[in-house]
């Protein structure tokens, strides 16, 4: 189902709430990632030149419902004015009368950022009366929280049941790109699936094998299906509880004869005490060992067989990329994916964005998503809340 969005309806004048997701680290004073900020000017720009008043509300971090120094908005509102080239005013609380106050002094155009609101326990617990004051302070409600919206919290969910809710437009990208890799991708249609945890993914595994024509599997993964097919993975990372659903998928998948499943046949390992490297074929592990990227000929086979695809989505690191030269094989894959031409290439998952900026290449990604959790649950095929309370478009 399509959304409404802030084309959709007239914002000019209008008390904008507008709730966003700058759950951002800094590192003395400076912001360490601003993609998520930088991914919601389009739409402070779209509501800035039709003259709304643009009251922005996130959370950040995970004070538990009190007040913490430390996750405090105030130097996001510094940074976004800089981003955004004129000044953004804070305020120290998302309601109450100093809130109240501020927003009647309020210009057309104008941009206050609200404090931290999961300073208050109401908002993770979607308590309506706390979604019934922060939708006081509005005419309407815009979510461009595409990160935030598996949360059924009080100002991402809630406050719907107080103002016409519309997306954004993070959110309307967000939900055009994930919606149709999760429904109705252009065909052939790859996943290239890795990550730490198999528990994680069956659920994409089972909604996506249905519809993909090559699933590749890497990362730590890879590693229980590997061991579920009879190979000695050494000290690799392996879920052995779930070694049965990794069986499960691979049967899945064998019922289906146009649905190739890539596994890694060469891998990068290193010993126990991680100084020694090598890249072996996976049947020659040694005891102690662990596999920790993939290896040339696979990442080989990947290029290969993703040449002639229309649709690609990739979710999970290959390899264990925070520690270098693992990271070789995710942002090789990351290359690969902006390489191709004539392909949708959708990337999910906060590690995964992380790779594709180290590899440089994120603006050469069709769509890189701003969420992690809420990417996987689209790509399940689940419908989120903070997308379900959002008015629908009339055909
Ligand atoms: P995302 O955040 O993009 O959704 P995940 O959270 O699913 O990705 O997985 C990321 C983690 O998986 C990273 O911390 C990465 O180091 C780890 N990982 C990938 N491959 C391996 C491996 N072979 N061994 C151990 N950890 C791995
Ligand atoms: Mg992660």
């Amino acid at each position: 189902m399509q959304k409404q969005t802030i084309r959709d309806i007239d914002v000019t004048g209008q008390r904008v709430f507008l709730r966003v997701d700058y759950n951002v680290q800094f590192d003395d004073g400076a912001i360490l990632d601003d993609f998520r900020l930088r991914e919601s000017l389009p739409t402070i720009r779209f509501l800035e030149e039709r003259g709304a008043k643009i009251i922005i509300c996130s959370h950040r971090g995970r004070p538990g419902g009190r007040v913490v120094e430390e996750l405090r908005n105030e130097p996001v509102a510094r940074h976004l004015s800089t981003l955004l080239g004129r000044t953004v005013k804070s305020v120290r609380d998302c309601i109450g009368p100093e809130v109240e106050h501020a927003v009647a002094g309020m210009q057309p155009g104008e941009v206050l950022l609200l404090e931290n609101v999961r300073f208050y326990p109401e908002e993770e617990a979607n308590d309506r009366e706390f979604s019934r004051k922060l939708a006081s302070l509005a005419d309407v409600f815009v979510s461009d929280a595409f990160g935030t919206a598996h949360r059924a919290h009080a100002s991402v969910v809630g406050i719907a049941e107080y103002l016409p809710g519309v997306a954004g437009l993070l959110m309307e990208r967000e939900l055009d790109y994930l919606g149709r890799v999760a429904e109705n991708p252009e065909r052939p249609f790859a996943i290239i699936l890795g990550g730490a945890k198999v528990s994680e993914k069956l659920a994409i595994l089972r909604n996506l094998s249905e519809h993909a024509d090559l699933i590749c599997i890497g990362g730590g993964i890879a590693n229980t299906f590997l061991k579920a097919q009879g190979i000695d993975v050494g000290a690799s990372l392996v879920e052995d509880e779930r070694i049965e659903d990794a069986l499960e998928i691979m049967r899945l998948a064998a019922r289906r004869d146009d649905l190739r499943l890539l596994m890694p046949t060469d891998v990068v390992i290193a010993n126990a005490a991680g100084e020694r490297i090598n890249t072996v074929s996976v049947n020659r592990i040694p005891p102690g060992w662990r596999i920790l990227d993939l290896g040339r000929q696979t990442l080989d086979d990947i290029r290969e067989a993703l040449a002639p695809m229309k649709t690609v989505v990739w979710n999970g690191p290959i390899g264990f990329f925070e520690r270098p030269p693992f990271d070789k094989g995710s942002i090789d894959v990351a290359r690969i994916l902006a390489d191709l031409v004539g392909a949708t290439t959708v990337v999910g998952g906060g590690e995964t964005a992380a790779a594709v900026a180290r590899a440089g290449v994120s603006d050469r990604i069709s769509h890189v998503s701003t969420g992690g959790g809420a990417s996987l649950e689209m790509l399940e095929g689940k419908t989120l809340p903070g997308v379900a309370v959002l008015r629908d478009r009339v055909e």
